[in-house]
């Protein structure tokens, strides 16, 4: 299957040009000013930025949690990334307490193959950290799977630093980069004990159960136990300006710091929680102050961010009900698997934070590399997987959980309203967008991953 690319603006991190891209056979062939070839198929990118697919580093598709599963699984929530841009997602394989990270990897197959419609690779997260689990790392890395996660909360998850301190060590040397949610776990649960006593129990106290402080405490300690180690550290999901602070602080010590953060960060805010349906901005981090929201994106702006993901981790109104109206008991996570870059090109790029170049970088290329992609994925090379998405910067519409293809009846960006979108995608070469509608479904495979490119190394 040939398909031709024509009139459209091509994006790399390092800068742009006119060009048309020719992909045959799953891989781009030939960029050039003008290419004139009989294809299978032709698209028209007047107009149009073209960039190599977006990847997002931050899924939790088809998650069982204690009290409910997310509801978006691999067969919707991939549908909704590519309609979004995104051609590859990074899902989290979760290893419970008494299963193997095989048992983690192979139920994560189930869930994933032949039901996709974008590309997809796995993060394992551990829930154990000790001579078992380790033993298994390598198999691991021979089944594609190069990097891993960890949680400093949640009881079914969490694991203690002296384990952090080992795990990103022992899988440094294998050029494997660890990822950590970082908040300080006795804290958040001291400051729920008060709230309660105070007969806070509404969305709002989500957010003051757990104020950047919370965060910013666990980042410092992961960079601290990072120092120790020699070994890089990735921040999943920073939210705030006190984290950022704490990751700039250990990156002027010398320590490799890897910063993640989400499209919510630089959008929304925490009088969201205010709102009729507070309940579906209940995640973790919560969403933070305007202040926060300026850091994040002058971040972005000035390298210290390196890529965005989307922590995408539905639940509909009726999952979030489950709290019986205490924000403590409420599933958390949001959808926003198929918003990511039209929000980041609305609020960072026209907003002036960003250029579109360093769009390319946060939203694919740096992901590619940091997660062992590159140059198959996150740039548009000949030789590369032609996974290409073409963005149109000038067709505003309004956010909706009517129109997202999220299995869910909210959108924490409800009526939010965005100046450009995705018009057309390339998935392994073949055209599965046109026109922002989904026509090929179930084109995604398995992404067996190298090991990481350290970038700050
Ligand atoms: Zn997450």
């Amino acid at each position: 299957m040939k398909v031709l690319i024509q009139n459209g603006t091509v994006v790399r991190s390092d800068g742009t040009e006119k060009a048309d891209i020719l992909a045959d056979n799953g891989v781009i062939v030939r960029i050039a000013p003008k290419i004139a070839c009989e294809a299978d198929k032709t698209v028209d990118a007047s107009g149009c930025y073209v960039f190599a697919g977006f990847i997002d580093t931050h899924t939790h598709l088809d998650l069982e949690l204690t009290s409910t599963t997310t509801a978006d699984d691999f067969e919707t929530g991939t549908k909704a990334a590519v309609v979004g841009g995104t051609t590859t997602v990074l899902d989290f394989a979760t290893q419970d307490r008494g299963m193997t990270m095989q048992d983690a990897l192979d139920k994560w197959h189930r869930k994933a193959d032949g039901k996709s419609s974008c590309n997809y690779g796995f993060h394992m997260a551990v829930s154990e950290w000790n001579e078992d689990r380790k033993a298994e790392v390598d198999s691991m890395i021979g089944q594609g799977v190069t990097s891993f996660k960890m949680y400093m909360v949640y009881p079914a998850m969490r694991v203690n630093d002296g384990q952090i301190y080992d795990a990103i060590r022992y899988a440094a040397e294998r050029d494997c980069l660890v990822g950590v949610h970082c908040e300080n776990f006795d804290l958040l649960n001291a400051r729920i004990k008060e709230l309660h006593a105070e007969g806070r129990f509404e969305p709002m106290a989500h957010a003051d159960s757990r104020p950047d402080i919370v965060e910013a405490e666990g980042v410092a300690r992961l960079m601290r136990i990072a120092e120790l180690a020699d070994a890089p550290a990735w921040v999943v999901h920073l939210s705030c300006e006190a984290s950022l602070d704490e990751v700039e602080a250990a990156r002027g010590r010398g320590v490799e710091v890897y910063a993640e953060t989400c499209p919510q960060y630089l959008t929304l805010d925490k009088a969201c929680y205010a709102q009729p349906d507070g309940e579906k901005f209940i995640m973790s981090p919560p969403l933070r102050l305007a202040h926060d929201r300026s850091a994040i994106l002058n971040g972005m702006s000035d390298g210290m961010i390196d890529f965005i993901g989307t922590d995408h981790c539905s639940f509909t109104m009726a999952q979030k009900a489950l709290g019986n109206g205490d924000f403590a008991d409420v599933p958390n996570g949001g959808a926003g698997i198929q918003n990511r870059a039209e929000l980041v090109y609305t609020y960072a790029v026209k907003a002036g934070y960003i250029t579109l170049e360093q769009m390319a970088a946060l939203l694919s290329e740096n992901a590619a590399k940091l997660f062992g992609m590159y140059p198959k994925k996150g740039v548009l090379q000949e030789g590369s997987d032609a996974d290409i998405t073409v963005f149109d910067p000038d067709c505003p519409h309004t956010i909706s959980w009517k129109t997202n293809l999220h299995n869910v009846d909210n959108s924490p960006y409800e009526d939010v309203p965005v100046l450009g979108g995705t018009k057309d995608v390339l998935v392994n070469g073949e055209l599965v967008v046109e026109n922002g509608k989904l026509i090929k479904p179930y084109c995604g495979r398995f992404v067996f991953r190298g090991p990481s490119t350290r970038t700050r190394k």
